[in-house]
């Protein structure tokens, strides 16, 4: 109930002096159960809402406290905003549904907040959303993913759920008792119903889900396997270049430097200047060219999948192990050891581009998430952004 409105034309603010409704009076901030009044808190206090144009605005109300038998003596409830947060709902969805869409620059000034206030309004955003809808229900097919940030100082893990496409959980750390937290937030049964995981190679997350999952077969994942491949491709390109410049073959190196996101990109990406310096590879460095199509054959044994990429796989295996590049025949045995997840992967047709994507994003959104206060305001920033738990805009229909 609006009681009144003022407006400062200096100070540009309008304050709206408002009281809940009988009905949402007296209730715990934290449950908002009905309970005894308690006192009258510190007094009227104010809530920052959304603009009225250039005029910032405010919501302005008493706030007394209230006595819960669960929570104690608590702020009241107020229908406009959540508990012990500052801004209005409609403010919080704002800026939630801009911290998903656009600039950490743009947001600060569109809103006039300090950034790492944002962190703190989706931290709030998500825990409101992961209590309506659960991200850990009806779970079967996953991936487990670490991420690593801040140039490699420090990692999060993930898990994404192959069938909705979500990212479901993260957190900070890469090691068997990060991972143990997912599981035991999972619970035994719904441990017990998952089908299938897929990660990379890590033996610690093998360990953790042998250790958890009883029915479920472990996938490798095939973003990672084609990453050992580029790596590889990555490590003749160095060889060959270093052999070029140490044989004084200054303008051959030269070449060979600017051929590096020609080997790299997947062939159907290339520009026409790429497509040519990958044509030089091959009339003029057949062993790197050899590396390269070493590489895009298998990414094609994941493309294929099923029992075609099986095949494949097996004929890959007998070209790598005796190609006489190092870096492709010790692959060969990497992935000769790892022979029983990958083929698991390529019958369960299980895909690559979620765990990928998902990684490159995470990625992204860690260098955005620079300045927020904890960890956590960048773990809700991820799943705001690739859980699902981005608000509408105040006003407008979801979507
Ligand atoms: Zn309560």
């Amino acid at each position: 109930m609006v009681e009144g409105v003022e407006f400062d034309e200096d100070a540009e603010t309008l304050v709206a002096r408002v009281r809940p409704r009988a009905r949402a009076r007296g209730r715990c901030g934290v449950c908002r159960r009905r309970c005894p009044g308690y006192d009258r808190g510190e007094g009227r206090r104010r809530w920052r809402a959304l603009d009225l144009g250039t005029f910032r605005a405010f919501v302005e109300a008493e706030a007394p406290r209230v006595s819960c038998r669960e929570h104690g003596v608590v702020v009241a409830h107020v229908p406009w905003a959540r508990h012990d947060a500052g801004h209005t709902l409609a403010f919080d969805a704002t800026a939630a549904w801009l911290a998903t869409r656009t600039s950490k620059s743009t947001l600060e000034q569109l809103l006039r907040i300090a950034w790492r206030t944002v962190g703190a309004i989706v931290a709030r955003v998500v825990a409101d959303g992961v209590a309506a809808r659960d991200p850990l229900a009806g779970l079967r097919r996953i991936g487990i993913d670490e991420i690593s940030y801040k140039k490699g100082h420090r990692y999060i893990t993930i898990v994404v759920d192959h069938d909705s496409g979500r990212l479901v959980w993260a957190a900070p750390g890469r090691d068997r008792k990060t991972l143990a937290k997912f599981f035991t937030a999972l619970g035994p049964d719904r441990c017990a119903a998952i089908t299938h995981v897929s990660a990379d190679a890590a033996q610690w997350i093998a360990d953790e889900v042998a250790a958890h999952c009883p029915n479920a077969v472990r996938c490798a994942d095939p973003f990672h396997v084609v990453a050992w491949a580029t790596d590889a491709l990555d490590q003749v390109r160095r060889e060959t270049w270093n052999a070029a410049r140490k044989g004084g073959m200054s303008v051959h190196a030269r070449d060979l430097k600017g051929a590096r996101y020609a080997l790299w990109k997947n062939p159907e990406d290339l520009t026409d200047r790429q497509q040519t310096k990958l044509a030089w590879v091959a009339k003029v460095n057949h062993r790197l060219y050899r590396a390269y199509l070493l590489k895009e054959q298998l990414r094609q044994v994941f493309a294929l999948k099923g029992e075609a990429g099986k095949a494949l796989l097996d004929r890959w295996l007998a070209w790598a192990r005796r190609c006489r590049i190092p870096a492709f025949v010790d692959l060969a045995a990497r992935i000769g050891k790892h022979r029983d997840p990958i083929d698991a992967s390529l019958e369960h047709r299980l895909s690559n581009g979620l765990v990928e994507s998902t990684n490159t994003k995470v990625r992204l959104l860690t260098r955005m998430a620079f300045g927020f206060k904890s960890p956590d305001a960048m773990i809700a920033l991820a799943m705001l952004n690739l859980g699902g738990y981005c608000p509408p805009l105040p006003g407008r229909q979801a979507g």
